[in-house]
Formats: C-alpha cells, sequence, structure tokens
C-alpha cells in the first residue's frame, strides 16, 4: 500500500513552509527563509509544492495524479507504471532534477497570453500554478470531482500571476521541494525508495542485505513502518498543523497581499 497522496501532499506544503518561509508564530521563526521570498512568492510556492509532492507518484494508476485528469492521467500513469513500476525510476533524484527541468522549461516559455481584466500573464507559469494545485486540493480534499479542482487551480493559477507574477526562481524550487519532500516520505516507510544514485543502483551482497539496504538496492530508514501505519498518520497531523499556522500567519502578515 503506498503512502497516502494527502500525505506527501502535505508533507511537501510543510517541507516548504519550512525552508521558504519567514513568518513568526508564537514569538519564535517558523521558517529559514532560505530565499528571501515575498509572502506572495512563500504562498504561491506553498501551493506549488503542495502538488509538486504528488509528481513521483505518476506511476501509480491508482495515485491522486491518475484520477485528477481522466482518461488522460489515467492513461499516462498507466503508462508510466508499465514502464517504471511503482516506485521506481519517478522515485528517485534524477526524477527530482526532470521534474525541476520540466517546470523551469514550461515557467520559462516567454508565452505571453492576453486574459480579460488581468491583461498580459505568462501562460506557462499560470498552468503550471493551475496543473499543481488542481493536483494539490484534489489529494487534500479540499474539493472533490473530477472539475471543481482545475476550477480552483484555475483561479489559483491565475492569481499567481497577479500577485507574483515573477515565478522564475520560486516556482521550479517549489517543485523540486515538493517531490524531495515526498522522496523522504516514502524513504522512512518500509518500502523505501531506489538506490540514491539510480540509475547507477548498489546492490548489497546477500548478508549484508538488510531493511535498510535490500536485496534490490533499496534503501528505506522506515521510521514510520508500513506505510499508513498509525505512526504516518501522527506525523502528518502534525506536518498539517504546522503548515495551516504557518500559512495561516504568512497571509495574516501580508494584509494586502491578496487584494493587489
Ligand atoms: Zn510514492
Amino acid at each position: 500500500m503506498p503512502m497516502l497522496g494527502g500525505h506527501h501532499a502535505i508533507s511537501g506544503t510543510a517541507a516548504w513552509m519550512a525552508l521558504a518561509g519567514s513568518t513568526t508564530v508564537l514569538g519564535h521563526s517558523a521558517g529559514l527563509d532560505l530565499w528571501d521570498l515575498s509572502s506572495a512568492q512563500v504562498i504561491a510556492g506553498a501551493v506549488v509544492a503542495t502538488g509538486g509532492a504528488l509528481l513521483p507518484d505518476v506511476d501509480h494508476p491508482s495515485a491522486t495524479i491518475s484520477r485528477s485528469g481522466g482518461l488522460l492521467t489515467k492513461g499516462l500513469t498507466r503508462a508510466v507504471s508499465r514502464a517504471a513500476g511503482h516506485r521506481g525510476a519517478t522515485h528517485t533524484l534524477l526524477a527530482v532534477v526532470v521534474f525541476t527541468g520540466l517546470a523551469a522549461f514550461v515557467n520559462g516559455l516567454d508565452w505571453q497570453v492576453e486574459v480579460p481584466v488581468l491583461g498580459e500573464i505568462e501562460a506557462g507559469a499560470a498552468l503550471l500554478v493551475t496543473v499543481m494545485c488542481a493536483l494539490g486540493a484534489r489529494a487534500l480534499k479540499v474539493v472533490e470531482g473530477l472539475l471543481l479542482p482545475w476550477t480552483v487551480g484555475l483561479g489559483a493559477g491565475l492569481l499567481v500571476a497577479v500577485v507574483a507574477p515573477d515565478t522564475s526562481f520560486w516556482l521550479p524550487a517549489a517543485v523540486a521541494v515538493g517531490a524531495l519532500a515526498h522522496l523522504i516520505g516514502d524513504l522512512l516507510t518500509t518500502d523505501g525508495i531506489p538506490f540514491p544514485t539510480w540509475p547507477l543502483v548498489a546492490k548489497p551482497a546477500k548478508r549484508l542485505a538488510s531493511p535498510l539496504w535490500q536485496r534490490s538496492g533499496d534503501i528505506a530508514l522506515p521510521l514510520l513502518g508500513d506505510a499508513g501505519s498509525a505512526r504516518e498518520w501522527l506525523l502528518c497531523t502534525v506536518l498539517a498543523g504546522f503548515a495551516a499556522t504557518t500559512v495561516g500567519a504568512t497571509v495574516a502578515g501580508a494584509p494586502g497581499m491578496l487584494a493587489v
């Protein structure tokens, strides 16, 4: 059983808020503020990291991604699953580089679209935010159904195009943070993830094989036990609390942010 999509999603939000956030909660700094982003960029990045944390499960035909875009995503996840197997190629550092590179590429396309009221927007960035937000919202069960997540996603994509138009750094960075959070989440369960230098895989000799470094070369640090364990639920409850508090504090700390 794979780790739940909602748990991966919230781990992406929390990881992003911990690294990129700059808010203080009860007098304590609650984020490392690594990249000196504005409040709008931090929140937009949190949305993207939430969706980005679902990308590695594009190899899983019953995961959130698969159920998000009808036949199109079903076909995509089936094809990837057949080619890579679950927790294979898409659960590697190389895949994180590819996801991030693709995001940077689409983000960097100078593709201007005229939108009524809003004026000219960068359509590549708006599209990425739309997809990531739709995935994240669905995984977190903020909205249900096939169309509603996309409507919410599109709203977020257009909003970001207006309030955080300079997407060159934070958008690909948020995809990377989200996808890495996914790998760490799966690493913490007994199934583990492929050897970090995949496709170069070091397999242990039979007598050295252990749950930490398996015969297949997969590695695990199974602090959470099996996927879906009580410990996984507990950790994700804590992460959800952290994410909600820091996102809330960031929004509250920037009253003008949504009124641009
Ligand atoms: Zn996974």
